[in-house]
């Protein structure tokens, strides 16, 4: 396939981003589409595509150059999420441009795993280093009932595929609901035992069209951590990374599990990452509603510096934690900005 992105020669001096509270930041997270081809209770309405109008304005030119100037400014890692980024005909080739983009060390995706029979083998080639597939439940009906689709068995069938690779790091995001999967908890863990897989447990966040955070689903980590611990006493607590707030290891299993503490917000202090939205916006933490808007210096093919710096911008109005965001907002989908 001929690439339609090129690599920009231009040689700028390196200022890395650091925000007001010395944080640096050096993660990005691309949403490259708001579509999705799953309706998760917890995250989309059914008419979520025809309120919302067209799937993404940044193409895949756009998408490149967004990632060698934040490469420009330290960012080292790239996570493609959405929306369902496997939706995007081109993703192979974003990824592989990520990948060659002198800078970037670490390519990354968070998909629902659908459509991923037909890119794994692709993905891999062009060098995607690890793969965050979302599944709340290991029953079918349940599956259903969760993401009001009824592809439960392929997405079984692609995590057994990705798993055989032994090549790609791999993580499953499980979003803890209460009464809905919450009785879950073994059964992923026990994918731990015989698979190189870290189990992810999730925070419920407050952003869903149908506010079944109002529900009383919502299970904070600690509450959690505890069913986990009360399931497995010999659980042996690990570092953990910025984002896998609570780490475990067990000795009989060749996986791991974490706890993601997103709502409660409590490694806010640790954050190293931006968010670009799929319709363009720079978005400086989660909680935070101002984005900062790249489409006008993209479609008038500004230099560098103009998108370096919004960016800088973006970063400096990073607020010190998700309780101090502007507003403190609650958005309506997670897919407007990628999980
Ligand atoms: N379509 C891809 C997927 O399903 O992984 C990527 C986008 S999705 C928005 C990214 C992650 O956000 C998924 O793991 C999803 O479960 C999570 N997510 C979406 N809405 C959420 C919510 N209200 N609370 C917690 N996690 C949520």
């Amino acid at each position: 396939m001929s690439s339609t992105l090129q690599h920009y020669q231009e040689f700028p001096v390196f200022k890395p981003l650091v925000d007001s509270h010395r944080r640096s930041v050096n993660y990005a997270r691309i949403a490259v589409t708001s579509q999705c081809n799953l309706r998760c209770s917890y995250c989309l309405s059914e008419e979520h595509e025809k309120e919302n109008g067209p799937s993404s304005t940044l193409k895949t030119a756009d998408i490149g150059r967004i990632i060698e100037v934040l490469a420009g400014l330290g960012i080292e890692k790239i996570r493609f999420t959405g929306g369902e980024p496997l939706l995007r005909r081109d993703i192979v080739e974003l990824v592989r441009h990520a990948k060659n983009t002198p800078g970037i060390r670490k390519v990354t995706m968070t998909s629902n795993g659908v459509l991923l029979d037909r890119y794994l083998q692709r993905l891999a080639s062009a060098g995607l280093d690890s793969l965050n597939i979302s599944i709340d439940t290991l029953d079918s009906e349940r599956y259903r009932k969760i993401t009001r689709r009824n592809e439960f068995e392929r997405v079984k069938a692609n995590i057994s595929r990705l798993l055989e690779m032994h090549s790609m790091e791999t993580k499953l995001n499980v979003v803890m609901m209460r009464g809905i999967n919450s009785d879950e908890i073994r059964q992923f863990v026990e994918l731990t035992r015989e698979n190189n897989v870290t189990v992810r447990f999730l925070e419920l966040q407050p952003f869903d069209d149908h506010q079944i955070w109002r529900t009383g689903k919502f299970l904070s980590a600690e509450k959690i951590m505890e069913m986990l611990m009360d399931l497995y006493p010999d659980l042996e607590k690990t570092e953990g990374s910025a984002t896998e707030f609570f780490g475990f290891n067990h000795p009989e299993c060749k996986g791991s599990v974490a706890i993601i503490p997103a709502f409660t917000r409590n490694f806010c202090n640790q954050c190293n990452r931006i968010r670009i939205t799929s319709d363009g916006k720079v978005i400086s933490c989660l909680y935070d509603k101002h984005g900062f808007d790249l489409l006008p210096a993209l479609q008038t093919g500004s230099k560098r510096e103009a998108l370096e710096k919004i960016f800088r911008d973006a970063v400096a109005r990073k607020p010190e934690d998700g309780k101090h965001a502007s507003g403190n907002s609650f958005r309506s989908s997670m897919s407007e900005i990628g999980g």
